[in-house]
């Protein structure tokens, strides 16, 4: 088959790789049905992470079950699956309690960027859909895979709760699903951190109700201007950098929450 690997800083290439294959019994070789690009695939393209050795792309994916393990169990060939960027066995103290990217067992799962993948742990892994979804439905089950989960995570992490007020730090397929995120929780008031006129269009069909575009702290102050000086219940960092985080943290309200997914750099 074929698939992306990334050499080295902009070198990515589409070359012949060898077919996935079961390697122990509790593995399932998906087809993908779709996979994308991660914003932290861009830190080792961009040579700002360096990459020892040519690694096969992709960590967000979904697709249909080839083949399984014997050891396999819940999940079924034939059945439309999504799966995480760590595999995980859902069964150990850590995934118990809801961290299953910190699974005792994890692995991290790549190559996701081709035909076929093997996904480890298969049955604490992959989710399977009541039935095949439409095509239309694929790209939005995608982002199941990392970036919904993360986006949710974020606002899980940040407390948000009905009523809550939410800011946004990143516009970013992350932050822009944290967004929709504290609107499924019920948060009353979301502001979103924007500059990007596409994004903000986006953040208010997913429930944001105020937009900033300052940065840094003209960000801050106009936050706490639109909370009564006081900061947000809740705040969302989905960004990763040094400026992200002291913005999340001087735009919360004494007492408030920080839930930060950013890949910090
Ligand atoms: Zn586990």
């Amino acid at each position: 088959m074929q698939g992306a690997v990334l050499y080295g800083p902009r070198d990515v290439r589409f070359e012949e790789r060898d077919d996935p294959k079961i390697i122990k019994p509790t593995d399932a070789v998906i087809r993908i049905a779709a996979a994308c690009v991660c914003g932290s695939d861009l830190w080792p393209y961009r040579g700002i992470q360096p990459t020892a050795q040519p690694t096969p792309m992709g960590h967000e994916y979904c697709g249909t079950v080839q083949e399984l393990g014997r050891a396999v169990k819940s999940i079924k060939r034939g059945q439309f699956v999504i799966g995480s960027f760590f595999a995980s066995d859902n069964t150990c103290p850590n995934c118990q309690i809801g961290y299953q990217s910190s699974c005792q067992h994890r692995e991290l799962v790549g190559g996701a960027q081709a035909p076929l993948l093997r996904v480890p742990l298969a049955d604490g892994t992959l989710v399977a859909t009541p039935d095949v979804p439409s095509e239309e439905l694929i790209p939005s089950l995608l982002t199941l895979s990392d970036v919904m989960g993360t986006g949710w995570f974020a606002a899980d992490a940040a407390n948000v709760k009905p009523g809550s007020t939410v800011a946004v730090v990143g516009d970013g397929a992350v932050g822009l699903l944290g967004v929709l995120s504290a609107k499924q929780m019920g948060a009353e008031r979301i502001i979103a951190m924007s500059r990007h006129r596409s994004r903000q269009k986006l953040a208010c069909d997913f429930g944001a109700t105020d937009i900033v575009t300052e940065r840094g702290d003209e960000g801050v102050a106009r936050i706490k201007e639109l909370t009564n000086g006081i900061g947000a219940d809740s705040v969302l960092e989905c960004v990763g950098t040094q400026e992200s985080m002291m913005q999340a943290i001087s735009s919360t309200r004494p007492g408030g929450h920080v839930g930060y997914v950013g890949v910090p750099h």
